[in-house]
């Protein structure tokens, strides 16, 4: 197979260099995979291609050259201001590239053997930690197309679901995304049936789905419940702050919080430190 021969070319010419070289490739890859990241949350809340067309000017729409579109150093190459209309460029794109190069570089060092699919479900997270924030949905990019990619390299990286032959690897990766899936769909159905109120989006399901193809049924309990405290840690902080801290009281109780965040939180908790899933 194809992919699979370019697989082992990769680990081949990887794993030969220095430690620091591979780390150094790994934050690179990680800044420009940080600029990518910064137009999917752009674009795909508007329903646009993230591929087509390439980099604009988020204000006059000019094309950006590729020279001047570097991760990192293009920003501080021209002091935050855009190359054409010299209107600045918000902070959050170079945030973005650089803590996206760093995270790439950490997760790297945490596991060079799972760098690819770890990483791969790092963006995916990012994107909807980022675009729930935003407008309270999970684009079915992001989940739906999670999935087929968890299921692809459970076969690469069998050991992501803790098996050995990358046949059932495949089929592990197909169960438990089902299982999570079907089993909260169950749950949120039967809160919505005695609270008569939407109590979780269907994005947050399928984001679910997503983790549990990737990681497997340990990480997708480990996020659901670690998920759900830090969601009410989190609540309950601002609905604390708000009473002694503000002078303008804002109406939580009937306030939509989305859940994809801190199930992206707590996934990549898990993905540092699985040995957590065992003391809860
Ligand atoms: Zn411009």
């Amino acid at each position: 197979m194809l992919v699979h021969r370019v697989y082992l070319c990769y680990n081949e010419a990887m794993f030969d260099l220095p430690l620091a070289v591979q780390c150094f490739i790994a934050v690179v890859f990680g800044c420009c995979m940080g600029s990518f990241l910064c137009v999917c949350v752009e674009r795909l809340p508007q329903g646009l291609s993230v591929i087509s067309p390439g980099s604009r000017c988020l204000h006059c729409g000019k094309a950006i050259p590729w020279y001047l579109n570097i991760p990192i150093i293009s920003w501080l190459f021209l002091r935050g201001k855009s190359w054409c209309c010299k209107k600045s460029i918000p902070i959050t794109y170079f945030l973005s590239e650089l803590i996206v190069g760093l995270m790439a570089g950490l997760l790297y060092m945490h596991s060079p053997k799972l760098f690819i699919p770890y990483f791969m479900l790092f963006c995916l997270l990012w994107v909807a930690f980022f675009i729930d924030l935003k407008i309270m949905i999970i684009p079915d990019e992001i989940s739906l197309l999670g999935i087929v990619f968890g299921v692809l390299l459970s076969c690469f990286f069998p050991e992501l679901q803790g098996k050995r032959e990358p046949f059932y690897g495949l089929i592990r990766s197909v169960e438990v995304a089902c299982l999570s899936m079907g089993g909260l769909f169950l749950f949120i159905s039967i809160v919505e049936f005695f609270l008569k109120k939407e109590a979780m989006g269907l994005g947050d399901v399928k984001l679910l789905g997503c983790i549990g193809a990737f990681l497997g049924g340990e990480a997708c309990l480990f996020s659901l419940f670690f998920g759900a405290i830090l969601g009410t840690v989190c609540v309950l902080f601002g609905y604390v702050f708000q009473k002694f801290c503000l002078k303008r009281r804002v109406k939580l109780r009937n306030k939509r919080i989305p859940f994809g965040p801190f199930l992206a939180l707590s996934t990549l908790l898990y993905l540092f430190f699985p040995q957590l899933m065992l003391k809860l």
